[in-house]
Parts: structure tokens; sequence; C-alpha cells
């Protein structure tokens, strides 16, 4: 766009969309929520109650997002980490969503990372500051196509798993979420206007280990095509 002929005093930024798993159509994002801590063995394991706490979430940007396959390995950490989760698309959305409607306003559901600078979101942390730094930095959401509920139903049980270099490191079943995914929607609509383009990446199983460059991730959710991602 030539900004000279438009309103705008510089050139809009592109609109982030997500493929559609094999079509050419594309899936345009508007927010990227991800809730923490819904895997009782990963709370454990990130020294957490693994009990059903009150959900809470963070956002990354939309331009994070990656479908590329390939995650640049991020300045400012030595502790990078995979976060291997499922990944739900609104098609709409409103607030004070009922939980027996939540599943109508999906579109579909993708694989996704949620990587993580972890020295970084620890030292947030300990100084209770917010996460962002950690959380929220260039290619930290690396995604595969997003299935539409239509073909792939709206899953609740199977097996979540990544390897690296074919070594399993995360495993689990979504049946573990601690919060379903209605249940997500329905909480996350309490607080924020959910609209159409929003993604929820759904939390993360036990098993966050640190990836160093050339590292093959290879995640795997049943039902959906393997997602690879090499980290350059
Ligand atoms: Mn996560």
């Amino acid at each position: 766009m030539d900004p000279v002929a438009s309103k705008y005093v510089i050139n809009p930024p592109a609109i982030v969309a997500a493929p559609i798993k094999g079509t050419q159509e594309l899936f345009p994002v508007r927010r990227v929520y991800c809730i923490g801590r819904n895997y009782a063995a990963h709370a454990l394991e990130m020294g957490h109650d693994p009990d059903r706490e009150t959900p809470f979430f963070f956002q990354k940007n939309p331009d994070n997002l990656d479908f590329s396959g390939t995650f640049p390995y991020p300045a400012k950490s030595s502790d990078v980490h995979h976060e291997m989760e499922l990944v739900v698309a609104l098609k709409d959305g409103g607030m004070n969503i009922a939980l027996e409607d939540a599943l109508d306003h999906v579109y579909g559901y993708a694989v996704g990372l949620d990587m993580t600078r972890r020295d970084l979101q620890g030292e947030m942390k300990k100084m209770g500051r917010p996460w962002e730094i950690g959380k929220a930095f260039e290619h930290s959401a690396p995604m595969g196509p997003i299935v539409p509920a239509s073909e792939i139903g709206h899953p609740s049980t199977g097996k979540i798993e990544l390897s690296v270099n074919s070594d399993v490191r995360q495993t689990g079943d979504l049946n573990q979420l601690i919060w379903k995914i209605p249940e997500i929607i329905a909480y996350l609509s309490e607080y924020y206007e959910l609209a159409a383009g929003d993604l929820i990446f759904s939390g993360t199983p036990a098993g966050v280990a640190a990836v160093v460059k050339g590292d093959v991730m290879v995640c795997q959710i049943q039902g959906f095509d393997d997602f690879e991602v090499t980290v350059i």
C-alpha cells in the first residue's frame, strides 16, 4: 500500500494469518491468549500446586506467530524451553459465554508451541513483574495449520507428545487438561471480549526443557499431522 494514497501515515502492519490445513485459505489472527499451568504434572514440575487453582492467562502478540516450521533462537536467553500445546481458534466471540455454548465459538484447532525464555521469565517471576519478556518475543509461537472443527471435531482426549531429535520430552493426554477448552473460553470471556480471530494456547504437559540450535522438535497430537520445527 502506498501510504501517500491512504490516510495512514506509515504502511499498515501486515495481517497475521494462519494457514488452514489442506487449503489455500487463511485464518486472520486478532489476539493470542495463553493459559498457564493447565496440566497437573507440569504445574508440579514448575514448583506449583497441581490443584484446580483459578486459571491465569498471559498474551503473546499475533506477530509472534510463525508458521514456517523454523524457530530462530532468540536474543538475550540461554535457556529457551519448548511448551507444546493444543491451540484453539475462535470464529466468533462475545462476553460471558455460557459453558454449554463455548464450543460453538470454535473454528478449529492446531498444534502450537509456546516457546519461552525460561531464564528471563524466572527473573520476572522472582521480582513479581510481567512475563512478556519471557513469553512474547519474535517467533515465540510456532504453529501448525488450523484444522477446522468440522473436520476434526472438538478434541478432548488423545495423546499430546513432543520429541526433540527423536527423544520424547513431553508427553501427556488432552484429557489431563485441568481447565477444559469450554471452561477456558467461558472463563476468559468473563474478563475479555473474545472475538473472531482469537487464538488460545491451552497449556502444556510435563517435560518442558531447553532447546539448542539444530534441534528438531516434532509435535504430535492424536488426530493431527505431526508439526516439525527446527531451531535455527
Ligand atoms: Mn504455555
